[in-house]
């Protein structure tokens, strides 16, 4: 099968964990007997230095003729003063509307070799196991109007959350389908107690829970979810939420396992899917080439089987990581006095080699 793959490395730490997942691509590909083209492509701040456009025309007509794209990552304080269309972060909401990709899944997963890494004690974490699916498309990020007006002493700044009943049925149905292939539970995350466009979330998913009757569905304002998700993390199977609270809960999720960057994401729903960790560019450690590129690794995997239907292709990756891991292959986010740290390069090389012996082993 050829694969043609559009990379948008982006900024900060973006395309450093970006090469070490596409240098694992093309080693599943070949293990596997796949064809891959890939073509990198600009976004957010390099595309803005490059042209003054955070997503150039180029670049979303190349996505859309492609198979997948994968995303390192966008945002760099260079740009933190400019106008919100000439940021890095208007390209990444751009991409993702202009690929209608409205489900973001965002799995956040123990390895139990990382139980040293967990802020939580190991009983706590262990075996926790969730996929957060975050609406991506709506809510205050897309809502109009938006907008800081006044003279400065009293400017007043508006966002507007809105949520159509469609686009609320569209990701519940992604939600309940997924919760069908897991533990069939699925937990709709609001704030009905305050906002009209949890009310009506509420509502629709309820609505559509009912053509699910296997699949057991609650409900947890976004406040009580937060508590409960470091209190309790393995009870969590599918959580289902709209764009803001799924940013902020899968970042907490990232914690809870160990680290930011461990998480890999999927944003499927159009007709091509957008791969990225869910981590940020991270401008603190960029250019050190520590940065974890196993959130951008497993992207991957969720690229090969969301996109490419590649069930052995996705599981090789994801257990190349985990052996990694397992022998001990640590970068610094999450290093200690035992697991000393190597670098984003070392750590793309470890799951290279484990690729290798994976897929030698179920040939
Ligand atoms: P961030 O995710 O970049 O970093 C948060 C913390 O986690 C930092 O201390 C960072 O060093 C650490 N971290 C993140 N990824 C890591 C990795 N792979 N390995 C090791 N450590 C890692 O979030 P931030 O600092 O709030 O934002 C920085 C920039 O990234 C901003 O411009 C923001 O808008 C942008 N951002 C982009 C995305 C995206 O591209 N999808 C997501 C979130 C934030």
């Amino acid at each position: 099968m050829l694969l043609k793959i559009i990379v948008l490395p982006g900024d900060g730490i973006g395309p450093e964990v970006a090469e070490q997942a596409v240098l694992v691509l093309h080693s599943v590909a070949e293990a596997f007997g796949h064809q891959l083209e890939v073509q990198n492509k600009l976004i957010g701040g390099a595309a803005l230095t490059a042209c003054n456009d955070p997503l150039p025309p180029d670049t979303i007509a190349a996505c859309l003729a492609s198979s997948a794209v994968l995303l390192g990552a966008v945002g760099s304080p260079a740009f933190d003063h400019n106008p919100s269309q000439l940021r890095p972060e208007a390209g990444l909401l751009r991409i993702r509307r202009e690929l209608g990709a409205y489900a973001n899944l965002r799995p956040a997963i123990f390895f139990s070799a990382l139980e040293d890494c967990s802020p939580l004690r190991p009983e706590i974490v262990r075996g926790t196991n969730m996929m957060i699916v975050r609406e991506l498309l709506g809510g205050a990020y897309f809502g109009q109007p938006r907008s800081i007006e006044g003279n400065p002493g009293s400017r007043v700044a508006v966002n507007t959350m809105r949520y159509g009943e469609s686009e609320i049925e569209r990701i519940a149905r992604v939600a309940f389908d997924l919760a069908m292939k897991r533990r069939r539970k699925v937990l709709s995350v609001d704030k009905a107690n305050v906002l009209e466009c949890s009310r009506l979330w509420r509502e629709v998913v309820t609505r559509v829970g009912k053509d699910y009757p296997e699949v057991k569905v609650a409900h947890q304002y976004v406040d009580s979810a937060a508590m409960l998700l470091v209190q309790r993390p393995t009870e969590f199977d599918v959580i289902l939420t709209e764009n803001m609270f799924g940013d902020i809960l899968s970042d907490q999720a990232g914690g809870v396992v160990g680290s930011l960057g461990l998480l890999a994401s999927a944003s499927i729903g159009g007709p091509v899917g957008l791969y990225e960790p869910v981590h940020g560019s991270a401008p603190d450690i960029a250019g050190k080439g520590i940065a974890n590129p196993l959130g951008a690794i497993l992207s991957v995997a969720m690229m090969l089987r969301h996109s490419f239907h590649m069930e052995r292709e996705a599981a090789c990756v994801e257990s190349a990581v985990s052996a990694a891991l397992s022998q001990g292959a640590r970068t610094s986010d999450l290093a200690s006095k035992t697991h000393p740290s190597i670098s984003t390069a070392e750590m793309g090389r470890k799951v290279l080699e484990a690729v290798r012996t994976a897929a030698s082993a179920s040939a």
